[in-house]
């Protein structure tokens, strides 16, 4: 039996080829890849999710195979015998005689507790950095401050200053740091027809779904033995150089559009490159390096606005939610700062309601483990912030339902940016909106069972005497704060009768929420 001094754990969003642990080749050290039954319950998963972690876990292995390093690839048969993760760990360090065991510092409060509590016996354990994210977890506290609101806005510029992007000395490109206010229309009928066929991939895991099956891994969403999701660092790059090429030409333009008339062209012009980030398939410097160089091109057709909009998702928004989640945890997420109690309604599992929006961005959520985070923020959070859904079901279904859903942006994200639950350390006022917003933005109301005109008839549109109710329960927290001063003027115009009509209306869907 070959000797090991060390054994290495790689988990399943850990996936960087480019990790200095694999410069050298060392026999003497094992890598330990492993399907874990713990990861695969601690909520429902889509089944697209699951399967597309494992086969990405699964080429990882092969790939450091085939690069000559020694590889342990335990599949959910070999670790169904363990309790957990620990017990497996100890297993495998008894078994081969580890005198030392490394792993990389875990993005999940959740795995990070569950590794600084591993105790091995006669063991040395010694944790590294996961060499991905661009801000150093030491130095978060330098820019997020805990319990308190921190903007994204100067967390984005003091990044862009720091890694010297889209700046001409000191002064930002163009001029302005945000460009958002040329972004964001909404999608036109000869939009639509020039929007892009999304690059799918067709990736075997029929193999996978039977051991989820035999596993009893209870799951949620469509099941598809040809998997569309990149698992490698070959397919990763190839979405990103598709979208580099097709999609962030009109990236922020349409940002925020939404459309029901494109089965084909579901993704519009976003990436879908967050499950290639988030399993670390792909380095954020990676993907701010190739949008740059697409926009540099001579004659590029990537305006400034496209590639400032793309770059503050990447540098900005994703590394600002994984600083406030580390600055903020574990008590963020326990925070219900509007104490909202409702159950999550049904039609979050199976997309039968009337609400033609809500039908739309679940029913894409459930065949493709993907929806975009306007249909994310304004459609499903919207909903469920105005009707007061329970904050800790709604990080589980947005835990469970998508490709990229890992808690570290997963939680900020659900619980601060679109519920608001975080009381303000992400948002400075909630995303709420009745259903006029929606109609802006999207073609939906056209075919929905509702009315967007109507506010309190049997007809009229949920979202807008819901947003009403939302506003006026939290008037305390909301009529002082300049932001949303302006809604609360409006609603103190309002003739008296038409805010008994509305609050009643939204009475009638509260309690009916189940049959909307
Ligand atoms: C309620 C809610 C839950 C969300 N849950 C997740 C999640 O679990 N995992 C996740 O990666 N993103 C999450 N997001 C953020 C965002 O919706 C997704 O990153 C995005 O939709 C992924 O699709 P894309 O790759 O096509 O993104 P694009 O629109 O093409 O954007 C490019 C990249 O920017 C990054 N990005 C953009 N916005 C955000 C953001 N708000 N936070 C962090 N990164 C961002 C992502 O890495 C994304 O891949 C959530 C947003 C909301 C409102
Ligand atoms: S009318 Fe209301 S419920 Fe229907 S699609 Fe429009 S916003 Fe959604």
């Amino acid at each position: 039996m070959q000797k090991f001094h060390s054994l290495r754990l790689i988990l399943g969003d850990q996936l960087n080829g480019s990790h200095s642990w694999y410069r050298q080749v060392d026999d003497g050290v094992l890598y330990l890849i492993t399907e874990l039954h713990q990861e695969a319950n601690y909520v429902k998963h889509h089944i697209q999710k699951i399967s597309a972690f494992f086969a990405a876990m699964e080429n990882f292995a092969s790939a450091l195979t085939k690069a000559g390093h020694q590889v342990k690839y335990l599949t959910l048969d070999d670790s169904a015998n363990f309790n957990n993760l620990s017990d497996l760990i100890a297993a495998v360090c008894q078994e081969n005689g580890i005198e030392n065991f490394e792993y990389q510092q875990p993005d999940e409060y959740r795995l990070a507790q569950q590794m600084e509590n591993l105790s091995l016996k006669s063991v040395q354990i010694s944790c590294c950095d996961s060499e991905h994210f661009l801000l150093p977890k030491e130095e978060i506290a330098e820019y997020i401050k805990p319990d308190k609101h921190n903007r994204m806005e100067s967390f984005y510029r003091k990044m862009r200053v720091r890694f010297n992007l889209l700046m001409d000395s000191d002064q930002p490109r163009g001029g302005r740091w945000n460009f958002d206010g040329e972004n964001r229309q909404k999608l036109k009928p000869a939009d639509i027809a020039e929007l892009p066929e999304p690059l799918l991939f067709a990736n075997p895991v029929g193999d996978i779904l039977k051991r989820i099956e035999a596993h009893n891994i209870a799951t949620i969403g469509t099941a598809t033995e040809s998997l569309l999701w990149p698992v490698n660092r070959q397919q990763s790059l190839e979405l990103l150089d598709f979208f580099c090429t097709y999609c962030l030409p009109n990236f922020g333009r349409f940002q925020d559009a939404m459309t029901h008339q494109t089965d084909k062209r579901w993704s519009l012009y976003h990436s879908r490159i967050s499950f290639a980030l988030n399993s670390k398939m792909l380095h954020p410097m990676q993907v701010v390096e190739a949008a740059l160089k697409r926009f540099e091109e001579v004659d590029s057709p990537v305006d400034i606005a496209q590639v400032e909009g793309f770059i503050r998702q990447i540098i900005g928004w994703r590394e600002y939610v994984r600083a406030v989640y580390w600055a903020n945890m574990p008590g963020y997420a326990e925070r219900n700062a509007l104490d909202a109690k409702t159950d999550l309604p049904e039609y979050f599992w199976n997309g039968k309601t009337k609400m033609s929006c809500m039908k739309q961005a679940i029913d894409q959520s459930l065949k493709y483990a993907y929806a975009h985070h306007i249909q994310r923020l304004m459609v499903t959070g919207n909903f469920a912030m105005l009707a007061g859904i329970d904050p800790d079901q709604m990080d589980n279904w947005y835990l469970g339902i998508y490709i990229d859903a890992i808690e570290w942006v997963e939680m900020p994200n659900t619980r601060g940016m679109s519920q608001f639950a975080d009381g303000g350390l992400i948002a400075t006022k909630p995303y709420a909106a009745s259903g006029s917003y929606i109609n802006k933005m999207s073609d939906y109301c056209k075919d929905c069972h509702y009315s967007v005109k109507e506010r309190f008839t049997e007809n009229a549109c949920p979202f807008n005497s819901l947003y009403w109710h939302f506003m006026t329960r939290h008037g305390d927290r909301f009529a002082r704060n300049p932001r949303t001063a302006m809604a609360y003027r409006s609603w103190d115009k309002m003739d008296a009768e038409v805010k008994q009509s509305l609050l009643q209306r939204a009475e009638y869907c509260l309690t009916n929420i189940e049959s909307l």
